[in-house]
């Protein structure tokens, strides 16, 4: 569970949901917490006794983790979950928690949502984001990673990059181009990879924080059985967009509760500070208000998920948290003087057992840079709201329609 989500405030946590709905969660709480301590029992067998009590993700069907209530419930199980001192799932795991847990319930079979989704929630089974290409980030379609069809199976070659967790990861979720002859979005097939199949290489990738979050991977005639394709042949591309969707909503989306996350530290920071002057406040205030207002705007859009009309605000929340993390970060280096400029633990060149990590403000300052180019970039966001929300003529998109292996390709 994110910290965010754990610092939801009263009203967003129950809004949506059922007097009743509210009791059985509850009563599902009271029983995990009372079988098990999570202080004193193992993590792996703590978090798959929550998923069989339908707590992993509340609003999934009963049996796959949860409980077929409104997905608000789940900070409730959260907050008291983690109150009680229980791993964090969604820590263990982000990019299977947050994005494969969601796409494998969207679209895949009953048989898949059994195999997989467990010991995801457990961390027994660690999850990487297989899309990015040397030559496809932000026009993802435009993918090369070829899977050709071999009886029961499917043969793999090309290279992703960018891929978060790798090195720790059991599955991948993969996008491989099946029919080159189909237009970009149309010849591309999903598939769930077991990250330890021959053929799967896995190189680090150095950040500026000194740490290798991610990882280059070559494919290289890796077999992957069609019994673990998820969605039909081609369709590829609408099972990633429920993929997307989450990456954006997670990594954009949060709700925490006023004046906490990065714009809380930065007024802690500011009030043991030396190097306070007006301007700085001054600075402080319009960043205290840019945090509010992304805030409420990220309450606002998930209300509008829940009663089924996603608008344009996953973009906007994606594009302004960047805009604010990038911003509040570099003003806690300010305050620092410095000593902002000494990282605690230096720069280990090590491969890095989190991603996202945020323990230090100097750290956090580093890694947060990154926030406006993953998960899509700022200028692409841009070009969303631009087009979709101010009806602005769209980015020229000539080779939409012609088939993938007639398009020029970087
Ligand atoms: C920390 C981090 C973690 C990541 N983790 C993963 C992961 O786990 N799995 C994964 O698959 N990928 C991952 N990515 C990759 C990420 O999704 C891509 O970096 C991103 O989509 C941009 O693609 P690109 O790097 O190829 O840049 P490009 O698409 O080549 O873009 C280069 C520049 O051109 C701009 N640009 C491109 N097209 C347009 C346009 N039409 N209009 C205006 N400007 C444009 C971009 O905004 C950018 O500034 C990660 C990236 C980062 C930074």
């Amino acid at each position: 569970m994110s910290k965010e989500v754990a610092e939801m405030t009263e009203p967003q946590r129950g809004r949506g949901a059922s007097g009743s709905d509210v009791r059985r969660v509850t009563a599902a709480v009271d029983q995990l917490l009372t079988e098990h301590n999570p202080r004193t029992t193992d993590t792996v067998e703590f978090l798959g006794a929550q998923f069989d009590r339908g707590l992993a993700w509340v609003s999934f069907p009963e049996g796959h983790g949860g409980l077929g209530v409104s997905p608000k419930l789940q900070a409730l199980v959260n907050e008291r979950v983690a109150g009680a001192g229980s791993p964090d799932a969604f820590m263990r795991n982000p990019l299977g928690y947050g994005m494969a847990g969601p796409t494998i319930i969207a679209h895949g079979s009953e048989a898949q949502q059994i195999k997989y989704l467990r010991p995801l929630f457990t961390g027994e089974e660690v999850w990487c984001q297989l899309f990015s290409e040397p030559g496809a980030g932000s026009d993802l379609a435009s993918l090369a990673t070829r899977g050709t069809r071999d009886g029961d199976e499917w043969l793999v070659n090309g290279q992703k990059v960018w891929t978060t967790l790798g090195h720790l990861a059991k599955r991948g979720m993969l996008i491989a181009r099946t029919d080159p002859e189909a237009p970009k979005h149309k010849g591309l097939t999903f598939f769930l990879l077991d990250m330890t199949s021959p053929g799967v290489d896995i190189r680090p990738l150095y950040q500026m924080t000194g740490e290798a979050e991610f990882n280059e991977v070559y494919l290289t005639d890796v077999r992957v059985p069609d019994g673990d394709r998820i969605g039909e042949v081609g369709e590829g591309w609408r099972v990633s967009i429920t993929t997307l969707m989450n990456e954006r909503v997670m990594l954009g989306g949060q709700t925490p509760s006023r004046g906490s996350g990065f714009i809380g530290d930065a007024v802690r920071l500011w009030s043991e500070s030396a190097n306070r002057d007006i301007a700085r406040r001054d600075e402080l205030m319009r960043l205290w208000t840019k945090a509010e207002v992304l805030r409420l705007t990220n309450i606002r859009a998930s209300q509008a998920r829940m009663i089924g009309t996603p608008g344009p605000e996953g973009s906007i929340g994606k594009l302004m948290s960047a805009d604010v993390n990038k911003e509040v970060t570099a003003f806690c280096m300010g305050l620092l003087g410095a000593e902002g400029m000494l990282k605690p633990g230096g720069y280990p060149m090590v491969r890095a057992k989190l991603s996202d990590d945020q323990s230090t403000p100097q750290q956090a300052f580093l890694r947060m840079r990154a926030n406006s180019i993953e998960g899509g970039t700022t200028e692409i966001m841009r070009n969303i709201l631009g087009e979709r929300v101010l009806g602005l003529p769209s980015d020229g998109r000539g080779d939409r329609d012609l088939p993938w292996n007639k398009t020029l390709r970087s």
